[in-house]
């Protein structure tokens, strides 16, 4: 099972520090943001200790393969009415690309974007042309994970069909994955406690040779509320039976599969949720016990 969690890259030993923050939750993957995801400001790479992450990771199974980048949620490709916004989404994604080729990551996950009120189609098309401008040149051996979204708001994504559309549409197709997110799938609407089902509709509208990586998520509102809150693992509404199948499931076995739940009284909740995913069976007073990690 190649599975980890969102960790930190923070100074000063950032990707060192991820990789030890990874190991200390029992993970042989991982997720990190190129700094912090609400901004662009970003240093460079040369000082992110990449090197010393990974000499640390041969000795502690963890791959510079198996990290996950996620890229800030400003970027909104979608935006047809602010220019500069859409510029600056394009612009950023392209050194984004740079940064992850740089790192020897494979995967840049990516929300697709928003309509901002003008329209599913107009937001589509928007953000055909941003992978367009933004991927020109990049490195045949990245793949950008579109990642399926809740649909709050005028997020688009939430639907198979339209990231097939994005993908088919766009001149890099062959460098376009998917990254599934199982709290967002259930906002959604689709049926994850059914999630061969959910694989043969995947495998219908995109292939499943698409997809990239997991993010494992319980959620804590109902089937189809398109709100995108992420609960603890086994204490939400998509629940352990479900979200346990899928970390285990045959097809799946190669996917990277990547922990977003929340933060527990500021204890973070890694290290239970995967050793927990793991076994298989579920405890009752894990977020009891969250409360006591250091
Ligand atoms: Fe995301
Ligand atoms: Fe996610
Ligand atoms: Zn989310």
């Amino acid at each position: 099972m190649i599975i980890g969690s969102h960790v930190s890259l923070s100074a000063p030993n950032y990707l060192l520090a991820a990789f030890e923050e990874a190991h200390h939750y029992q993970a042989n993957a991982c997720m990190i943001y190129t700094g912090a995801p609400q901004n662009t400001k970003r240093i460079d790479v040369s000082r992110l200790k990449i090197n010393e992450a990974i000499a640390y990771g041969n000795e502690h199974d963890l791959s510079i393969e198996h990290v996950v980048i996620h890229a800030p949620y400003i970027i909104n490709l979608a935006n047809t009415i602010n220019e500069q916004t859409f510029e600056l989404g394009v612009d950023f994604l392209r050194q984004e690309l740079k940064r992850v080729s740089q790192i020897g990551a494979k995967i840049l996950v990516l929300h697709p974007g928003a309509h901002v009120k003008q329209g599913e189609d107009a937001g589509l098309q928007q953000i055909i042309k941003g992978l367009d401008l933004a991927m020109e040149g990049m490195d045949p051996s990245i793949h950008i994970a579109l990642e399926t979204m809740a649909g709050k708001g005028s997020e688009l994504g939430y639907r198979f069909e339209q990231l097939a559309y994005i993908m088919e549409h766009c001149k890099y197709n062959a460098q376009l994955g998917i990254c599934m997110d199982t709290c967002h799938l259930h906002d959604a609407g689709y049926d994850v406690a059914n999630f061969d089902a959910v694989l043969n509709e995947f495998d219908d509208a995109i292939g499943m040779n698409r997809l990239c990586c997991i993010h494992v998520n319980d959620s804590k509102n109902s089937r189809g509320a398109r709100k995108d809150r992420h609960a603890n693992i086994g204490f939400g509404e998509i629940g352990f039976a479900a979200l346990k199948e899928i970390v285990h499931h045959p097809a799946l076995k190669d996917v990277i599969k990547i922990l977003e739940t929340p933060y527990v009284d500021g204890h973070a909740p890694y290290r239970l949720e995967i050793e927990m995913l793991k076994s298989g069976i579920f405890d009752q007073d894990l977020i009891e016990k969250i409360k006591e990690e250091k």
